[in-house]
């Protein structure tokens, strides 16, 4: 199946350009025009990488690069002359930049190997495991000890990215940003009861532990 790359970018022309190249590059493309749009279009789809630009309306590229936190690999637009962008969106774990103007075939060329190193390290895994839980993540589709669990959007989302940073510990801050895509400060209950009841389907109370007063970890 083709990969499907997100481009982000408000200025329609270019939006469109990059589309058409990347669709006669054989990718298939999801154009969006902010970073909300964004950001609420990657839990719907399995992306394999996103094109995006800086200066969106809203929420900016940089922004969204952060709340991304490396769950999928990007490429940032860079208006020329912007090096203090390059870097925060290297620094923020962009995995490389296009400088504004370029040309579309460049631009081609940089999805392509990007794509191909992304495969070799593995990040972008469609398929996570820890202990009894495998989670595919094109198939939205979560096992425990080969027995299926049905879990909503949301479920499965915060147990992706649980899995995607196991042994690491997530804060109930993280898990709203890049779960459900605010910061809302207070709203951590709802991360709890969101946990409580993915613990309860899963039938396996350890795999996530509460690190007292900071947040969560995924252990097998
Ligand atoms: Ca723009």
């Amino acid at each position: 199946m083709a990969s499907t790359i997100m481009v982000v970018e408000d200025d329609p022309n270019i939006g469109a350009l990059v589309r058409t190249y990347l669709e006669r590059s054989g990718y298939r493309a999801l154009w969006v025009r902010s970073g909300e749009e964004a950001l609420a279009e990657l839990r719907r789809h399995p992306i394999s990488l996103v094109v995006l630009d800086v200066g969106l309306p809203g929420i900016d590229g940089l922004e969204v690069c952060r709340r991304l936190g490396g769950s999928v690999p990007v490429i940032m637009l860079t208006a020329r002359d912007e090096e203090a962008d390059r870097v925060a969106g290297l620094e923020l774990g962009a995995d490389d930049y296009v400088s504004k103007p370029f040309s579309p075939r460049e631009l081609a060329a940089r999805v392509k190997a990007v794509l191909r190193r992304s495969a070799a390290t593995g990040d972008t895994a469609d398929v996570l495991e820890l202990g009894p839980v495998v989670l595919a993540r094109g198939a939205r589709e979560v096992r425990v000890d080969g027995r299926e669990v049905e879990l909503t959007q949301r479920e499965f989302d915060l147990l992706e990215h649980l899995l995607r940073h196991a042994g690491q510990v997530v804060t109930r801050d993280q898990l709203l940003e890049s779960v459900w895509g605010f910061l809302a400060p207070g709203e951590t209950r709802t991360v709890e009861v969101h946990i409580a009841q993915l613990r309860k389907k899963l039938g396996a109370p350890a795999l996530i532990r509460t690190v007292r007063g900071l947040g969560y970890k995924a252990t097998a």
